[in-house]
C-alpha cells in the first residue's frame, strides 16, 4: 500500500463529500446500504445522489435520498435536471424532494434522451439550462444549498474553455453555493482552470471530483464521452490488475490518494469522491491519507 499520509495540520483541514448513484437491483440496494453505514463514519460533508439521464431514476433517486435523510445523520444533496421538461414539471419533482426533507442539490442542465453530445434544445417553457436552473430553485427557496457542475478540461459543447467559465460565472451569479468538477488526473490542468475561474471573478468553492477507478476500460468510454482525458501513465498503472480485483482496488486507491495529497500541498481543502457505491475505495483512499475511521458500534460488535 502506498503511504501519502499528510501531516496532521494538513489532514485536519479536509473535507471529503461522497457521490453514490441510486440501486438498480434489490442487490445492488443491499450494497448501498452496506457502503452508507460503512462510510457514515468518515463524517463528510455531505453525501449526493445522482440523477438518471432525463429524470429516468427520478423515483429510486427520491427514495434513496429520502431513506438516507430520514435513517442516518448525513447531509444529503440530490442531483436534478432540467433536460427535456417544463418548469412546472421541474418544480413539482423539487417540491416532492422538498417534502421529503431535501435542501440540498446538484443543479444540473443534463443531456438530452439521445445521449451525450447530441443537439441540447431547451425544452420549450422550461429551463434554459442549468443557471437558469439555479436562479429557479433559489426562487423556491433561497435557503436551498445548490452545488453545479464544472470541468476542468471543458465541457464536450462547449465553443471553448471561456464560454465554459462564462457559464460557471452566471451560475455562480444565480446563487450557486459551490462548483463539483468533473472528474480529473492532471492536477496542473485542475489548477490552471481554477486561476482562471478566479480571474474570471467567481468566488465560490470549486471542489475537485476524484474518480475512485473501478473499472480502467468503462472509465476510458465514459471519459471519452464527457470530454475527459484519461492519460497513458495512468492507464498503465491498471496494466496487469484485470484478473486481480485486489490489485485493481489497490491501485485505484493509490491514486486517488496521491490525487488527493498533492491537491492538499497545494492548498485545496475539499474533495468530492466519486465513490462508485464502493466503501472498499472510499476506505482504502482515506487510510492511506492516514485517516482511522471510527467504527460504528454494529460493525464493532461483529
Ligand atoms: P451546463 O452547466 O448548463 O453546461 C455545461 C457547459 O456546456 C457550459 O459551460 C456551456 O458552455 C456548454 N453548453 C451548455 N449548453 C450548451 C449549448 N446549448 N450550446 C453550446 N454550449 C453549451 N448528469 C445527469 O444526467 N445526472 C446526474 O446526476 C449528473 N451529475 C453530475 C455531477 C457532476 C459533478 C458533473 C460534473 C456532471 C454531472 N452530470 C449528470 C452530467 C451533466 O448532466 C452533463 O455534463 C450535461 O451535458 C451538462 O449539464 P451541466 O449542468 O453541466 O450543463
Amino acid at each position: 500500500m502506498t503511504n501519502v499520509t499528510l501531516d496532521p495540520a494538513t489532514r485536519g483541514r479536509l473535507r471529503f463529500s461522497f457521490e453514490f448513484f441510486p440501486p438498480k437491483s434489490p442487490d445492488a440496494e443491499d450494497q448501498l446500504w452496506t457502503t452508507v453505514s460503512e462510510l457514515a463514519s468518515w463524517n463528510p460533508d455531505f453525501v449526493s445522489v445522482t440523477y438518471g439521464a432525463g429524470g429516468t431514476t427520478q423515483a429510486p433517486t427520491l427514495s434513496t435520498v429520502t431513506r438516507l435523510i430520514e435513517e442516518t445523520p448525513l447531509r444529503t444533496a440530490s442531483h436534478l435536471t432540467c433536460v427535456g421538461a417544463t418548469r412546472e414539471e421541474v418544480n413539482a419533482v423539487v417540491e416532492r424532494f422538498r417534502v421529503s426533507g431535501c435542501r440540498r442539490f446538484v443543479a444540473l442542465r443534463g443531456d438530452p434522451p439521445s445521449g451525450v453530445g447530441s443537439a441540447y434544445r431547451p425544452h420549450p417553457g422550461g429551463y434554459e439550462n442549468a443557471a437558469d436552473l439555479v436562479a429557479g430553485l433559489k426562487a423556491i427557496d433561497p435557503d436551498f444549498d445548490i452545488s453545479v457542475s464544472a470541468y476542468p478540461e471543458k465541457h464536450p459543447e462547449s465553443r471553448d474553455q471561456d464560454a465554459d467559465i462564462d457559464m460557471l460565472a452566471l451560475k455562480a451569479a444565480n446563487g450557486a453555493d459551490r462548483a463539483l468538477t468533473q472528474f480529473f488526473f492532471d492536477n496542473d490542468l485542475f489548477c490552471r482552470y481554477l486561476d482562471r475561474v478566479r480571474a474570471r471573478g467567481v468566488s465560490i468553492p470549486v471542489v475537485p471530483g476524484i474518480m475512485l477507478i473501478q473499472n480502467i476500460t468503462q472509465l476510458k468510454r465514459f471519459a471519452g464521452l464527457c470530454g475527459a482525458s484519461v492519460p497513458a501513465w495512468l492507464e498503465a498503472r491498471f496494466e496487469g490488475t484485470e484478473n486481480n480485483p485486489a490489485l485493481r482496488d489497490a491501485t485505484a486507491c493509490d491514486l486517488a490518494a496521491q490525487q488527493i495529497a498533492e491537491l492538499a500541498r497545494r492548498g485545496v481543502q475539499e474533495f468530492h469522491l466519486y465513490t462508485m457505491n464502493k466503501a472498499n475505495l472510499v476506505n482504502g483512499t482515506l487510510e492511506r491519507l492516514g485517516y482511522r475511521r471510527i467504527l460504528p458500534m454494529h460493525l464493532c460488535a461483529a
